[in-house]
């Protein structure tokens, strides 16, 4: 496996695959890596003769306030990990690299971008579509990775290389679970063993609210108890749980019991934020 920090040499070894018609599989990620970026990396080893990882902290995607100096950084483990599911390339570029002086372009996905997640982090996604844009036009992959655990950064990433032309097919990969159902995130790291212990129920409480939905519970009602049983399960804050129409990200209307739904949630277990979806 090999590990490039530098632009020209990226491009130099993706030019050399491709003048050999090889294809190329791409999986940006944050690093501190988990079974869920492997299990994309493994999907691209399936899906592609030669694939790439990228591991880097983007820091247009947090907000001043958020936890971009703590985010956990780990790149010999992750190293390791990569390698060990059969990793070609891993891309590990600088800020100067990622953002070179008097760099200002940015790209935004302005309406798909401001829901669920954008309500809360309004930079988040303006943040990630200008870091993959960039590291898309590094890579020049033919297929990109992305997880469903961050559903709507799926949808908005679609959205953006539909928008604008790139040649490039996005492939979604299923959210990895601990065993007691808690998604697998860097960030649980962040939980204490206690509040790890009660993290699981939002998996749970949504799964519930699916449920009853699919027997003909409104998502209204189905939503509210959803919240309750998490406050009184010990989360922080529910920022968000919504019934959302899969593909657009709009919210499903409550009259009609027969369309497709994903339920979308946030929630706050101590100073820990938590993302989940499922399918309804
Ligand atoms: P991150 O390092 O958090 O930016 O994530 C990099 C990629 O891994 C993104 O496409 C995420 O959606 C994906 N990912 C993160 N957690 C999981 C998980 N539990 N299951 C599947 N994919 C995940």
């Amino acid at each position: 496996m090999q590990i490039v920090r530098a632009l020209e040499e990226l491009r130099a070894i993706v030019s050399e695959w491709k003048r050999n018609g090889l294809s190329v599989g791409f999986v940006p990620t944050m690093g501190a890596l988990h079974e869920g970026h492997l299990s994309l990396m493994r999907l691209s080893v399936s899906q592609c003769d030669r694939s790439v990882a990228s591991i880097y902290v983007n820091p247009t995607q947090f907000a001043p306030h958020e936890d971009l100096d703590s985010y956990p950084r780990q790149e010999q483990a992750d190293m390791h990990a990569l390698e060990s599911v059969g990793c070609d390339l891993v891309f590990c570029p600088d800020a100067a690299l990622m953002y070179p002086e008097g760099e200002e372009t940015r790209v935004s996905v302005p309406d798909m971008g401001s829901k669920l997640e954008g309500q809360f982090r309004p930079h988040f996604f303006g943040g990630v579509a200008t870091v993959v844009t960039k590291l898309f036009n590094q890579v020049r992959p033919d297929k990109a990775y992305f997880g469903e655990k961050d559903y709507q950064q799926v949808q908005i990433i679609r959205r953006m290389v539909t928008d604008l032309s790139m040649p490039i097919d996005i492939v979604a990969g299923e959210t990895k679970r601990a065993a007691d159902g808690l998604a697998l995130s860097s960030r649980n790291t962040y939980l204490t063993p206690e509040e790890r212990q009660i993290a699981p129920s939002l998996k749970a409480a949504l799964h519930r609210a699916a449920i009853r939905m699919r027997n003909g519970t409104l998502p209204g009602e189905a939503i509210s108890e959803a919240v309750e049983t998490l406050e009184r399960a010990g989360f922080a804050k529910v920022e968000y749980i919504e019934a959302v129409n899969p593909a657009t990200l709009d919210p499903v209307p409550s009259q009609l019991p027969d369309h497709p739904c994903r339920l979308i949630a946030a929630a706050w277990m101590g100073k820990t934020r938590l993302i989940d979806n499922i399918p309804v």
